[in-house]
């Protein structure tokens, strides 16, 4: 859903049930840059559901225009609405409280709201992910066993810094990666956790010996974008074409010839 990534298996089951429910608008809530916050809002417009947001941010920016970079631009494309609060807020009465008092604002103003959790992440959004392991299953790929012949499954957990901040040496590595592969990481989950699976490659060799490895992309592209500044030297490459005057002029095909 606009660049998609692992949340939308969840939103196939949670749209559903708001579907079911007869809402007329959906409600979710996350960082500033959530991937499920955006993927929800695309979602929602596709199933013509008004989507509210209710969006983590710093307390300097709170009070501010949210911008538009990465996930905010998508979001403020297909016209979700957006409610900033602080980090402090947001500790303070929790996510739950936060989304319970937008759905009783939304009902007495004749509004039938459905909650979505942080991420899309409760029970009815994990058959999402049951069935993503059935297809893969289904496309029969040779994935990781166990001793016991089936397949072995581990998650990463890779925090870093800590939620959305990524060390230089992250970032790094997200670019290595990029430049050797094509493949783009994201600098909140994808990356961390290659970046901690190919360290404890490095560490526990005989751990991973002779293993296949599938490693799943979660998505996530659109929150890069908010790491401009600290990617931005470590780019470059371009440069002003030096075109002689003498070449002369030789007309292509199309319209830009
Ligand atoms: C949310 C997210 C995850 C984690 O997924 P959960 O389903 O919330 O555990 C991983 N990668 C990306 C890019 C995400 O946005």
């Amino acid at each position: 859903m606009q660049l998609s990534g692992n949340k939308v298996r969840k939103l196939e089951f949670l749209m559903a049930d708001a579907v079911a429910q007869s809402a007329d608008c959906v409600i979710t809530i996350g960082g500033i840059q959530s991937n499920h916050c955006r993927a929800t809002a695309v979602a929602a417009k596709y199933l013509n559901l008004d989507c509210y947001l209710i969006l983590r941010t710093s307390k300097a920016l709170v009070d501010e225009d949210p911008g538009l970079t990465g996930n905010l631009l998508v979001e403020r494309l297909v016209g979700a609405h957006v409610d900033l609060v602080s980090k402090e807020e947001y500790a303070k009465v929790g996510s739950v409280m936060l989304t319970d008092s937008l759905k009783e604002k939304l009902i007495r103003e004749g509004r039938r709201p459905y909650v979505i959790p942080v991420g899309g992440s409760n029970s009815l959004g994990t058959w999402g992910y049951v069935e993503a392991i059935q297809e893969i299953e289904r496309q029969q790929l040779d994935i990781s066993s166990d001793s016991t012949g089936k397949p072995g499954f581990h998650d990463i957990v890779a925090k870093g810094l800590g939620y959305a901040l990524t060390t230089a040496e992250e970032l790094k590595f997200v670019k290595e990666v990029a430049a050797a592969t094509g493949v783009i990481l994201d600098p909140v989950y994808s990356g961390k956790a290659v970046f901690r699976m190919l360290k404890d490659m490095n560490d526990n060799p005989g751990k991973w010996e002779g293993r296949k490895v599938l490693f799943i992309h979660t998505g996530g592209l659109l929150g890069l974008y908010d790491k401009v500044d600290q990617l931005a030297p470590m780019v470059g490459n371009f440069r002003r074409m030096d075109i002689a005057e003498s070449v002369p002029r030789k007309d292509g095909t199309g319209k830009m010839f």
